[in-house]
């Protein structure tokens, strides 16, 4: 069984980096989140986001920075996708995580002072193409936000029946589909599909008019498990490489129409989109915070936590219609609001024996918060469209229309220091004639 990671000095808030971290940065020398990227006609390389510039590790594995680390002689960095990093779990993590943040230490001369070598591994994030970081495996949605699970069931049910007689005792959640799963900045297709309109008889079909975002935060899983071996909740976040947002855009009206008896289907397999930088778990340990409490009723001693595994992570929702020369901000939010949190997902994703692989992709849910102006949806913000959202253009919004540009951001910050996530972003086209 695991014991409780610990802090070193790559959290240290004193520690600065030589390369220039802007105020208001998402990427100081504390965070140091991995993603993909390509940049003129070179091929997809692993980087790491520090300020405004992308670190290339594939040059500095080549110019031998990682020999003596875990990291060395393996083919990680000159690669499409950050599975083969994933694979090799939390002690090569925390080695390259060390080794990273020495080098770019602004004590220490090793890479500052490499003119042609510091030249080559620096490339400014504006001429970087960010690409999907992970090739997904398997995409799993859970439901664990108790305001968002509770808006909906009063929506749908009512107030004496918003939450199933389960939702207490287990993180409710459903496979989702992977081979949709996009990057930030890829436009989205509205969705064409059976509704059932009101007062109607029989079904039509044709484009979705209840086009939706989900605000939510999803985990990509390390090494993970043999079939048929649990992963106790106790070790359950050494399973866990780090966290990117997550749009898990919804049409409700197809959502309404085919999700009984087995949940949704196609309301949300045409799109989920993703933010490129992969913050690390490590990164994200000075942000621990204790989660709601589960005491009524208590869980199953298989996911009864003692310890805070919910992250004190910001999380912002801002919408830009086609007519809006800038975007607002329609909703804030909190990572710590989530009832379940990422150990008890993990835990009981695994209980019955399924395997997590190198890259799947946990989401959290729909992350609500106490608060109307908290909601994570535009479902509960117009709640059901009755409530219709007022813009700053004059304009009004119950769901998504053609044009409009969804961007959900994230950050988490203590002691002067920032981690952030940078965005998620997602422009609605027309359905196909
Ligand atoms: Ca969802």
């Amino acid at each position: 069984m695991s014991s409780s990671p610990v802090l070193d000095a790559t959290h240290d808030p004193r520690r600065r980096s030589w390369v220039p971290v802007p105020p208001g940065s998402d990427f100081p020398i504390q965070n140091l989140p991995y993603g993909i990227f390509r940049c003129g006609g070179s091929p997809p390389r692993v980087g790491i986001a520090i300020g405004e510039f992308v670190l290339d590790l594939a040059t500095l594995d080549a110019a031998g920075i990682f020999r003596g680390t875990p990291l060395d002689g393996q083919p990680l960095f000159e690669r499409a996708s950050l599975n083969p990093l994933l694979a090799l779990g939390g002690a090569a993590w925390r080695a390259a995580r060390r080794r990273i943040s020495d080098l770019l230490d602004e004590a220490s001369p090793e890479l500052q002072g490499n003119e042609r070598l510091r030249d080559a591994a620096l490339v400014p994030q504006a001429s970087a193409t960010l690409m999907l970081p992970v090739e997904i495996g398997d995409y799993t949605d859970f439901y664990s936000s108790r305001e968002h699970a509770t808006n909906v069931g009063v929506m749908f049910r009512g107030p004496d029946n918003a939450l199933m007689p389960n939702w207490l005792h287990l993180p409710v959640g459903y496979h989702g589909r992977a081979s949709s799963v996009v990057v930030s900045g890829t436009p989205v297709r509205r969705p064409c599909g059976q509704t059932l309109p009101d007062g109607a008889a029989a079904p039509a079909f044709g484009p979705s008019r209840q086009l939706d975002f989900e605000l939510e935060v999803g985990l990509f899983t390390g090494p993970g498990n043999a079939l048929g071996q649990p992963i106790p909740l106790a070790g359950a976040h050494e399973a866990i490489f780090g966290f990117v947002l997550v749009n898990d855009w919804s049409a409700r009206d197809i959502q309404k129409w085919e999700y009984q008896p087995l949940g949704p289907f196609l309301a949300k397999n045409f799109a989920t989109s993703i933010s490129p930088w992969v913050v690390t778990l490590d990164a994200l340990l000075p942000f621990r915070v204790a989660g709601p409490r589960q005491d009524d009723p208590a869980p199953l001693p298989y996911l009864s936590e003692s310890e805070p595994w919910s992250f004190d992570i910001a999380l912002e929702v801002w919408l830009k219609t086609a007519r809006m020369g800038e975007r607002a901000r329609i909703a804030r939010s909190n990572h710590r609001h989530l009832y379940w949190n990422v150990r008890q997902q993990v835990a009981h994703h695994t209980v019955t024996g399924c395997n997590l692989r190198p890259g799947d992709l946990l989401a959290s849910g729909t992350i609500s918060g106490p608060t109307k102006d908290s909601r994570g949806s535009l479902l509960e913000l117009s709640w059901r469209g009755t409530e219709p959202l007022a813009l700053p253009s004059g304009e009004t919004r119950t769901f998504l229309e053609d044009g409009d540009e969804l961007t959900i951001t994230g950050f988490a910050a203590k002691d002067g220091v920032r981690v952030g996530f940078g965005e998620v972003a997602g422009t609605v086209l027309p359905a196909h004639p």
